[in-house]
This record gives structure tokens, C-alpha cells and sequence, in this order.
């Protein structure tokens, strides 16, 4: 299925090996607060190492305007250190004489952090020079870090044309994942999306209903569709304005053979705050002053059997305000339902984007889906069909 090249199509040994990653993790008080990227790209660093590769890890960490030492990728190369078991050097640059020495210094398996690649303007604007200073550090590079893949900077992108270019396992995972789930998936494929706002929606939307056999739409963004239907959605969270969006989608997934499965009930309630007293209405006696928080029962039901029907789901956004109970419990249920198919052999489910990824560990079964993907902007550029100029590199790279 894997259309790029790998690490099972290079020797590494005694090759500097420039390995993008993803270091961007969330800090607290100067200290990694989530160690959940780290671990996921250990696997592609101790592969490399093992076979006698010299690793430079290049990443960004937050945005910088220039060099600001709060953005020092320091910290977390010694949190990655705990996290490998294995002793992670560190360049105070990640260009020049100090990344120059560094790298000169390295043994086969040795492993060696870059200083924060934004602290030069050349990387967000993908600058030749600044790409042939950081190639000359290398013999081949490694792009490891999906979740930036959207970006077309220095060390995401950029590198890819001047150095032989291969996907790491993260990477790797996550293409085949992406691919066994939209590109080349097995039908039925089912979508859920859910959220706040179909503004933020209205590529994705738009692209799966060309590609998808069945839609499932819940969250805030169902609101507005409902209202565009001629539903009464009280003071629900709507975007009025979107309804001729909203009918211009259904239409086109009429044209598609797509079914769209809308709630056909709604948990209301008067305030938004957690256990506010809250009550299932059909959609013809939403009161007026109500709120919809969640979609109800018969809904549920809906999508449960969608998801039964279903042999590829993949889901982004809570199809309720999730974050508030008891209006968890549309994602809740449907989550759990789709756990317990994927974990029976019946549904490949991938899920990703923002939220996504909290709604499925509030349900507790993110290890039981097939794929989640961390990568949040990535993730939904992916879904909106774009291509990714990360990925696209290493698919027509020279080697
Ligand atoms: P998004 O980032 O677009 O995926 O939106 C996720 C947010 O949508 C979460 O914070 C949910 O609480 C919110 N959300 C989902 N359903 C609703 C709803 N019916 N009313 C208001 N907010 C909602």
C-alpha cells in the first residue's frame, strides 16, 4: 500500500541521518506536560540509532519571532532522553559552527537534537539557503512528523528536494492508515463529523461526500443544517448565514449516492453548564428557548446502525458539547460502539483533528480504534483532500 519511500529502503549506517520530528509539546512551568509525541517518534529514532545511523533531529518548537530562549528546544531534548533510555545530545544551533561541531563529533548510533529550526526566518519561508545549510548537516533525511506536513517549510519540506527522502514508522503509520481509511478504503465507508461550526467544516464536508457512502453530521455544525431544513433550533448554536452552504452540501451528496444521516432528535437544555437539567425533543417541538447540547437516543440508535453497516469509519469532532455532562453521551456511545466493532474485526476506524482525540480518551477507547491521529491540522487538510506537501515530497523525491 505504501506509496513513498522507507527505512527499509536505505542502509543508515554510518549515514548522518536528518530526522524531522515533531518536539512541539505542550509545557508547563518549563517542563514537558505531555510526553505523548515524544513517544510516538522514539520507534524511527532507536531504529536508526540501532542500525548504526547518526540521528540529527530537526523540529520547530512554538513560534518564535527569531531566537528567544523561552522556545529553546533544550528541555525537551533532555525529556526525550528519559523517554529513549538513551543519551540525546544537544547543538545550541541548528545551522553553523555549533550544529557543525556537533555533528562532526558524532559516533554510528549517536543521537543529536538541533536547536528550534524557527529561530531562523528561513525555515517558515522554506529559503534555499537556509535549506542547503541545514542539507549540508546530512546525507539523507527522515521526515517523521505528519503533523506538520501540511507546512511547506525548510525541514518539512524543503530538504525533501535536495537529499534522498524517506518516511520514518511514524510517518509511515499514519500514511497507511490515512490511506487504508479514504484513498483506497473497503466500503461501506462511513464518516462521522461533529463540532461546533460548519464554517470550520465546509472543505472537509464538501470533499467527503464525494468520497464517503454514508455521513453521519452531529455536534453544534448539525444546527445549522437542521435550521436549513426548516427546523426550529431555538437558541442553539447555528450559523444562519451557512444555510444555503448547508443545502448546497446535501445536495451535492444526493448527486454523490452519499446518504446524510442528520439527528432526528435532540438533547435540549436551558443552560450551558455541566448536569444543567436537560431533556430528548423530536425536531418538531425544540423549545425556543432551549439549547441542543447532544444528539438523542433515536439518534444514537441512527448511528449505531450506521456504524454497523459500515466496514471503514473514520470520525472527526463530538457529535455533542462532550466536554459537559451528561452531553457526552452521544460521543460517548457511538465512540464505544465503534471500539467494540473495530475490536470484533468487523470496522476499520480512524479518527483525528482537535478534539477528536480528547472526546475518544474521554471515552476511554482511543487504543481500541484502528488509527488515531494526533495531528490536528494535518489530519483535517488530509480529510479536506488536500495534498500535503510533506508527504508529497517523499513520494516524488530522487534517491
Ligand atoms: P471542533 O473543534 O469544531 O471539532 O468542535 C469541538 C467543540 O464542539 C467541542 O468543544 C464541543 O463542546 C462543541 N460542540 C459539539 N456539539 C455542540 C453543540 N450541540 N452545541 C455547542 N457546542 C458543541
Amino acid at each position: 500500500m505504501t506509496t513513498f519511500r522507507t527505512l527499509d529502503d536505505v542502509d543508515v549506517n554510518n549515514k548522518r541521518v536528518l530526522v524531522r520530528v515533531d518536539l512541539n509539546v505542550p509545557m508547563d512551568n518549563g517542563r514537558v506536560s505531555d510526553a505523548t509525541r515524544l513517544e510516538r517518534v522514539a520507534k524511527t529514532i532507536i531504529e536508526i540509532s540501532e542500525k548504526g545511523g547518526k540521528v540529527i533531529l530537526l523540529s520547530h518548537f512554538g513560534r518564535p519571532k527569531g531566537v528567544d530562549p523561552k522556545a529553546s528546544l533544550k528541555p525537551v531534548a533532555v525529556t526525550l532522553g528519559y523517554v529513549l533510555r538513551r543519551h540525546v545530545g544537544f547543538a545550541d544551533d541548528c545551522i553553523g559552527k555549533a550544529a557543525q561541531d556537533a555533528v562532526a563529533a558524532m559516533k554510528p548510533g549517536d543521537i543529536l537534537c538541533l536547536e528550534n529550526t524557527r529561530f531562523h526566518p528561513g525555515e517558515e519561508k522554506n529559503d534555499p539557503a537556509f535549506v542547503a545549510q541545514l542539507a549540508s548537516l546530512g546525507d539523507i533525511w527522515v521526515n517523521d512528523a505528519f503533523s506538520c506536513a501540511h507546512r511547506a517549510h525548510a525541514s518539512t519540506e524543503g530538504l525533501g528536494h535536495v537529499l534522498p527522502a524517506y518516511a520514518g514508522r511514524t510517518m509511515q503509520a499514519e500514511l497507511d492508515a490515512l490511506a487504508k481509511a479514504l484513498e483506497a478504503p473497503t466500503h461501506p465507508v462511513i464518516a462521522i463529523i461533529g463540532g461546533a461550526k460548519v464554517s470550520t467544516k465546509l472543505d472537509l464536508l464538501e470533499n467527503l461526500v464525494t468520497k464517503v457512502d454514508a455521513l453521519v453530521i452531529g455536534g453544534g455544525m448539525a444546527n445549522t443544517f437542521l435550521h436549513a431544513q426548516g427546523v426550529n433550533v431555538g437558541k442553539s448554536l447555528c450559523e444562519k448565514d451557512l444555510a444555503p452552504t448547508a443545502l448546497r452540501i446535501l445536495d451535492r451528496a444526493e448527486a454523490a449516492n452519499c446518504a446524510i444521516i442528520l439527528p432526528v432528535d435532540a438533547v435540549v437544555a436551558f443552560h450551558f453548564e455541566a448536569n444543567a437539567p436537560s431533556q430528548a425533543y423530536g425536531l418538531d417541538a425544540i423549545p425556543g428557548d432551549g439549547m441542543i447540547l447532544d444528539v438523542g437516543p433515536r439518534s444514537i440508535d441512527r448511528i449505531r446502525s450506521a456504524i454497523d453497516d459500515a466496514a471503514t469509519l473514520v470520525w472527526n469532532g463530538p457529535v455533542g458539547a462532550f466536554e459537559i455532562a451528561p452531553f457526552d453521551r452521544g460521543t460517548v456511545q457511538a465512540a464505544k460502539h465503534a471500539a467494540a466493532r473495530t475490536k470484533s474485526g468487523h470496522l476499520i476506524s480512524v479518527a483525528g483533528g482537535g478534539d477528536t482525540v480528547a472526546a475518544l480518551n474521554h471515552a476511554g477507547v482511543s487504543s481500541d480504534f484502528t488509527y488515531v491521529s494526533t495531528a490536528g491540522g494535518a489530519f483535517l487538510e488530509w480529510m479536506e483532500g488536500k495534498p500535503l506537501p510533506g508527504v508529497e515530497v517523499l513520494r516524488s523525491t530522487r534517491n
